[in-house]
């Protein structure tokens, strides 16, 4: 796999309150395709946005069938409100609930939110931040109050290591054909996804099936620090956001 083009699949904003409808069709077509993605799952959430449908009963259940049946489970902050106008270490926006806040107010989410999954007998093992934007106190607090050491974002084509954390980059919105070998993790959000969305991401993961693997199968004990060339890429990635 580590010379091969493999897709990893992101789905973010799974809580309570998410549009059912919508994450229901999702789930069978990957179902459809055995395709295994990470799920970001929102603790407590209060960002009105994602207060679509009332709250589902059975949501947490629901949750449980997910690990239980392989996908990844993913800590995705605590009640996805920004605090803060800060880019943080990876500036995809300007607003975040993590980047620019006090180490102590990162801790008491990071714990607080954790522990939400865990009594719905979830165990994740990854993190996201909404708005794909943390700090350095982000992974201080993740390595103080938590066994979590990976954490899906950033910029670059493999998974590296940084400290203690294993960054598993994330790197397009949309589904794309790349020719590169890498780690390519589309990011998707089913709540705001209307019915075309839909099937074109039915058609796209139905022809590069193949091309799919879980976060589960990747192999950690080839992962190390970041090359030079990716640390360039890195840069210039930036650059160009800012610019373009
Ligand atoms: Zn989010």
């Amino acid at each position: 796999m580590k010379n091969a083009i493999n897709y990893l699949l992101r789905l973010d904003d799974a809580c309570p309150t998410m549009d059912k409808a919508k994450w229901d069709k999702i789930e069978i077509m990957l179902d459809k395709y055995s395709i295994k993605p990470i799920v970001g799952i929102i603790p407590e959430n209060k960002d009105a946005e994602l207060e679509i449908d009332k709250a589902d009963p059975s949501f947490w259940e629901k949750a449980s069938a997910w690990q239980e049946k392989g996908w990844t489970i993913a800590l995705h902050g605590y009640d996805h409100l920004c605090l803060s106008t800060d880019g943080g270490i990876n500036p995809v926006h300007k607003r975040s609930e993590f980047a620019g806040v006090s180490l102590k107010n990162q801790e008491d989410k990071i714990e607080k939110g954790l522990s939400v999954l865990q009594k719905h007998n979830l165990t994740p093992e990854y993190f996201f931040a909404p708005s794909h934007t943390f700090d350095e106190n982000t992974l201080k607090a993740l390595v103080n109050k938590t066994e979590i050491r990976k954490i899906s974002d950033t910029f670059a084509r493999t998974p590296y290591k940084r400290g203690e954390i294993i960054f598993f980059p994330q790197q397009f919105g949309y589904f794309r054909n790349i020719k590169i070998p890498g780690y390519w993790t589309f990011c998707f959000h089913p709540n705001t996804m209307n019915l075309e969305d839909i099937n074109t991401f039915g058609k796209f993961i139905q022809q590069n099936q193949a091309l799919f693997i879980s976060f589960e199968s990747i192999d950690l004990k080839f992962v190390k620090t970041l090359s030079i060339l990716d640390k360039v890429f890195q840069f210039l990635y930036f650059i160009k956001r800012k610019i373009g």
